[in-house]
């Protein structure tokens, strides 16, 4: 089969598009035929060597595709069932060897490349309003990059459940997309200084929450941002990790919260990965969620795809289709 194979870390050019032997199962494992398989940022920081590897691997988490084979010991899941799932290695592939406990089924009235747009930005976006920080009525948020992948589904969740959203982006057309997903104020942080403005919208108060997953160039405003007692949610890095910090801070700024939280943590086990996922798919086929597609690449393209998403030219979901 086809499939995607990194050899050495490096930029998007070590992304090979490969010929390799088709994977075999477990026992635990269901074998999967990919319809499409998500592009998120961590394939990223993966591919680079920001985060260690083993080498060689298939990159990509995230898909949605038909079961071919299911492994001896797994239950609830038949040959031709459509299934979606996110943190299972190997997915930027024409079929992977998915373990069944990361498996959900996808319903029926979304299609493949929806479900496989919906599993790692949505169930990222849903435990962070509802698990880090619980958005009510009148919670005030910053989202950074606030129309990327992640940021275009947490300003329609966080508005859906009453609350105010600010978001952050880097160009118009950017602003636009944020501000169609439901961001009240869009700061274009490329031109101004994000923090003053967040203040000024804010009555001098501060946010009740931010959601960070731009890391160094916004860490030290987001802080900066928050009321006292407010919740720093720095999810991830794409501008740089955060250096070495004083906890001091912390307490000088408002007995603020910090926290790092990841994926992993949220999906514990196959019910909580169950729950969250019917979450956004429910949200989906009642239209108060909308997946906004920002690209979609054959699987030969996948270097193409991760040069646009690292030159921040994406907005919303993008997909690779083997
Ligand atoms: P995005 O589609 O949001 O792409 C990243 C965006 O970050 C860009 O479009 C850009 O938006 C912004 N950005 C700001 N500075 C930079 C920079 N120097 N280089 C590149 N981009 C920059 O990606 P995802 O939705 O896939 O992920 C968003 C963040 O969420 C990532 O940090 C990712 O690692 C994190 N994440 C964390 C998870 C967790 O559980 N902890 C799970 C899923 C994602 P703009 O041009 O508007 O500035």
């Amino acid at each position: 089969m086809k499939a995607i194979v990194v050899s050495q870390s490096g930029g998007p050019e070590v992304l090979q598009f490969s010929d390799v032997p088709d994977p075999t199962i477990t026992h635990s494992d269901l074998l999967v035929k990919v319809a499409a398989a998500g592009i998120n940022y961590i394939d990223t920081y993966q591919r680079s060597g920001v985060y260690a590897m083993t080498l060689p691997y298939t990159p990509g988490l995230e898909g949605a595709g038909t079961v071919l084979e299911v492994g001896s010991d797994v239950t609830g899941f038949a040959v031709g069932d459509t299934v979606a799932w996110t943190s299972n290695l190997g997915s930027y592939a024409e079929v992977v060897a998915l373990d069944a406990s990361k498996a959900v089924r996808a319903p029926s009235g979304i299609e493949l490349t929806q479900a496989a747009q919906a599993m790692l930005q949505g169930i990222t976006a849903q435990y962070l309003i509802t698990s880090v920080f619980e958005v009510k009525p009148g919670t005030t948020a910053l989202v950074h990059a606030a129309a990327g992948g992640v940021g275009l589904l947490l300003c329609q969740m966080i508005t859906a459940r009453g609350g105010t959203v600010i978001g952050t982006v880097s160009t118009e057309a950017k602003a636009t997309a944020a501000g169609a997903a439901g961001a009240a104020h869009v700061i274009r942080y490329d031109q101004e200084d994000f923090m003053p403005r967040v203040r000024e919208l804010t009555g001098g108060i501060g946010v009740d929450v931010v959601y960070d997953g731009v890391g160094a160039s916004t860490f030290d405003g987001s802080l900066r941002s928050l009321k006292p007692r407010g919740m720093m949610a720095l999810f991830g890095q794409a501008s740089g990790a955060v250096g070495p910090f004083d906890p001091q801070i912390l307490n000088s700024l408002g007995s603020l919260v910090l926290t790092r939280p990841s994926l992993t943590n949220f999906i514990q086990t196959s019910e909580e990965l169950q729950w969250r996922a019917s979450e956004v798919f429910a949200a989906m086929l009642s239209g108060d969620l909308t997946m906004t597609l920002g690209g979609s690449y054959p699987l030969a393209e996948a270097a193409q795809a991760h040069q646009d998403l690292e030159a921040r030219k994406s907005s919303g979901k993008l997909i690779l289709i083997p």
